[in-house]
């Protein structure tokens, strides 16, 4: 494993961290903690986790309770998060994660999910951030991060507003271009950076082919030359990835086991074809997902990466017919009264309104 220091903070991070939003089968308590347990003996030390990722905080509870034996000598560094805006909410949200986690501080607690710099002052308005404080101040707390899925040149912006030990967003291979101003501010002022969605939202590892030429090694899988992009980056503390199974830890430990640094030009080659294709995408993330008519837009996003990426209507019909069971006859591809609500939300700012009307038009074609 590779570790690097968090910002500029003293805890020694594993570049690969635990991301704990897809265990496979949440019921099953001991498979999930056990997955979280062999994370940590293969030399994870970063669990990240949140409040309502279903039962992910309890699950890593039963862990750590094992874990915890042996914190001192092998540590280990916990992430979650609130949403909340007011004081006392906040304070709550903190000593239930607490509770549900048999933890009795979090290393790395983060404003949750600012959307926008509107978001963000709206919450720093109602006390968030002086809530944040006084429970660092008790101790509650080791450091203040957020999470944001805002523009690079928006989380520029806050890193400058509140001195946040970290930032958590999402960059891969894919989205690069679209948060490079908020790793390089980062960098820059001392904070960690964490990457969630390194995969883009499962997108590599599902179009392997089109993805291909992110590998520089034959022995590479792509999804290995994914996590070498990030690992080769030292900007970056921890990659986020989100494991179902141990075949996934496995892999990603492959990727940290066999890495080599990539050459400069070759990192360049690759930003430069990833830019020429793959900066469009959806990842998947679903926080679109409130559409007022009641349209499922992260499906329909899902079904038209296929079709961006495979440049065929046919291969979005598919994908909606086959794997979301949206018939192209189905009402609700015509009801969209472009409210632009969808968009609002969008954290990767993709137009989703017009490509919803495109859906539509080539549902009807
Ligand atoms: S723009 Fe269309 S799809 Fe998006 S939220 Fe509004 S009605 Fe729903
Ligand atoms: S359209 Fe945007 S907000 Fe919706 S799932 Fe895709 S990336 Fe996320």
């Amino acid at each position: 494993m590779i570790y690097r220091n968090y910002g500029k903070g003293t805890e020694r991070v594993s570049v690969i961290g635990f991301g704990g939003m897809r265990f496979a089968d949440q019921r099953n308590v001991e498979a999930c903690a056990g997955l979280v347990r062999s994370a940590y003996e293969a030399g994870i030390t970063y669990f990240d986790t949140a409040p309502n990722y279903g039962k992910s905080e309890e699950l890593f509870g039963v862990a750590f309770k094992e874990m915890n034996k042996t914190r001192t000598e092998r540590p280990f560094y916990v992430a979650t998060k609130s949403l909340r805006a007011e004081p006392s909410a906040i304070r709550k949200d903190l000593e239930q994660s607490l509770r549900r986690m048999n933890l009795e501080y979090i290393d790395f607690y983060h404003v949750w999910c600012v959307m926008s710099l509107q978001d963000y002052y709206g919450r720093k308005a109602k006390g968030a951030l002086q809530e944040f404080e006084r429970l660092h101040q008790e101790g509650l707390i080791r450091h203040i991060c957020i999470s944001s899925h805002m523009k690079g040149e928006e989380v520029e912006t806050v890193l400058q507003d509140f001195p946040f030990a970290g930032v958590l967003l999402g960059y891969s291979a894919m989205n690069f271009s679209y948060r490079e101003k908020a790793v390089e501010a980062a960098a820059r002022i001392g904070a960690g950076v964490v990457v969630m969605n390194p995969l883009g939202g499962g997108l590599i590892p599902q179009h392997a082919d089109r993805f291909d030429f992110l590998r520089n090694r034959e022995d590479e899988t792509v999804v290995q030359a994914g996590l070498r992009f990030l690992i080769n980056d030292p900007r970056i503390s921890v990659a986020l990835v989100g494991f179902s199974h141990p075949q996934h830890v496995q892999e990603a430990l492959l990727a940290v086991q066999n890495y080599q640094p990539i050459s400069p030009d070759q990192i360049a080659l690759m930003q430069s074809k990833i830019k020429q294709g793959f900066t469009e995408l959806c990842t998947g993330c679903g926080y679109c997902d409130h559409c007022p008519e009641g349209i499922p837009v992260p499906r329909l996003m899902d079904a038209y990466n296929h079709y961006l990426l495979k440049g065929e209507k046919q291969a979005l019909l598919d994908r909606l017919n086959w794997h979301w069971s949206i018939g192209k006859k189905d009402p609700i591809l015509q009801a969209c009264t472009q409210c632009r609500l969808c968009e609002e939300a969008c954290t990767q700012h993709l137009p989703t309104t017009d490509r919803i009307i495109e859906i539509a038009d080539l549902a009807r074609s």
